[in-house]
């Protein structure tokens, strides 16, 4: 097998490569393939053709479900978009994750956040490490689930360098500590200058804990800042989330979470 690697390799003038990685999403190409999307660590956002994944008896199909964690082996060629996925096997399929209804629809907010700031072909170890991360600690997560995708995402936002900014205005840098607005276009505001909306003192405390921590989630409420969160990353990474869409339809909005 090795040997048929290293052959096919020098005839088309493509590498094998093998990192992990984490399933961003699959979209149908053929009758027999799909092209899915990864995060990995030294190539960032990677779309690889997986050949015969759609056929009856392909071992690939369950591997590659969104949000599992792999290890892969590829085919890498520089300047092409997609590249030819040559094995799998699987690190962690998340299962906590994905027979809760409500985590699996909100952990995909994260994950779409990772696939809008992920470069292809760009050293992300640090927004691999939030990612994987995140999806590690949700499984096992007994608070709000909305406070717990809103930390992902703020650690994914910052991982990218879209951390909002919570201690000085965005607008003029003077200190702001206290129940601030809060304007989408950076983070918070002082009296003087223009918000998009009002932060609730909670609210403030909230946003400002859930950067901080690093290593995991604090307990912290969850609906406003979730709110303020998915505005501010559609506002920043210029692009609407399928995921919040899909989440207004499925669950009632902020103030009524559950869990
Ligand atoms: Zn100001």
């Amino acid at each position: 097998m090795l040997l048929e690697s290293l052959i096919l390799a020098r005839e088309s003038h493509v590498s094998p490569e093998s990192s992990e990685a984490i399933v961003l999403r699959g979209v149908d190409f053929s009758e027999t393939s799909r092209i899915v999307t990864f995060l990995s660590p030294m190539r960032g956002r990677l779309a690889c053709m997986a050949q015969g994944v759609k056929r009856p008896k392909s071992q690939l199909a369950a591997l590659l479900d969104t949000f599992n964690r792999v290890e892969l082996v590829y085919y890498w060629k520089d300047g092409r978009s997609v590249q030819r996925l040559s094995e799998a096997s699987l690190l962690d399929g998340y299962p906590a994750i994905k027979r809760d209804l409500e985590k699996a629809a909100f952990a995909a907010f994260p994950l779409e956040i990772a696939s809008k700031v992920a470069h292809e072909n760009e050293p992300s170890a640090e927004l691999y490490a939030a990612l994987a991360r995140g999806l590690d600690s949700l499984g096992g997560w007994n608070g709000s689930v909305r406070t717990h995708v809103c930390w992902q995402a703020l650690q994914l936002l910052s991982a990218s360098g879209f951390e909002p900014s919570l201690g000085a205005c965005v607008d003029c840098g003077s200190d702001v500590d206290r129940a601030p607005g809060f304007a989408y276009r950076g983070g918070v505001t002082c009296p003087q200058c223009a918000p998009d909306r009002r932060l609730s003192e909670e609210g403030f405390k909230a946003l400002c804990a859930l950067v901080a921590s690093r290593e995991r989630c604090p307990a912290a409420p969850g609906d406003e800042a979730f709110d303020v969160v998915r505005r501010y990353a559609a506002h920043q990474l210029m692009a609407p989330f399928q995921s919040v869409r899909v989440l207004d339809q499925m669950f009632s909005p902020a103030g009524n979470s559950g869990k």
